[in-house]
């Protein structure tokens, strides 16, 4: 499992100018890539996820582009999760938390979509699906019970083609 990091490092240089001194040490990647891992655990479908840091749409702390060639491309904001940060951290939610729940919400997606490929059943509302996910992740360390389902139907069937 690889994670590569198409890093926009305009953004990335942005930060130093953003970052407040207290999370000046935060390493961004680490953290991601860590999250990537950890979802990879769980959901063990792809050789590849990409990262991308840069811009997304305004106050969107990430985004996902669909399924390319069997791999997801998620696209993270680290200038939007500096924003969020501002808001939450006064709810005892670090830079941390919304770098990894991030990733496992836009993962979350991709999961969804590859859901799509085998036609099962998945939830309607796909935006609260994916963040149920991600703090299922977060608070429980592992995904909801309806994941590891769709989950074990997929390999199923792939088991099945092979
Ligand atoms: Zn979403």
């Amino acid at each position: 499992m690889r994670v590569i990091e198409e890093i926009n490092s305009e953004e990335l240089d942005d930060l130093k100018n953003y970052y407040p001194p207290r999370e000046a040490d935060i390493n961004f990647k680490k953290i991601a890539n860590d999250a990537v891992q950890k979802f990879l655990k769980e959901i063990p479908l792809w050789q590849e996820v990409h990262v991308h840091y840069g811009k997304t749409s305004p106050n969107a702390l990430g985004t996902h582009i669909g399924e390319t060639e069997s791999r997801p491309i998620i696209v993270i904001s680290p200038k939007n999760c500096l924003k969020a940060l501002k808001i939450y951290r006064s709810r005892g939610i670090d830079l941390e938390t919304i770098i990894s729940t991030t990733i496992w919400h836009e993962l979350g997606h991709s999961f969804y979509e590859y859901c799509a490929i085998y036609n099962l059943d998945v939830p309607e509302d796909e935006e609260k699906a994916a963040e149920n996910i991600a703090w299922s992740i977060y608070y429980r360390g592992t995904v909801p019970i309806n994941v590891k389902k769709l989950l074990k139907q997929i390999q199923k069937e792939e088991n099945e083609i092979q």
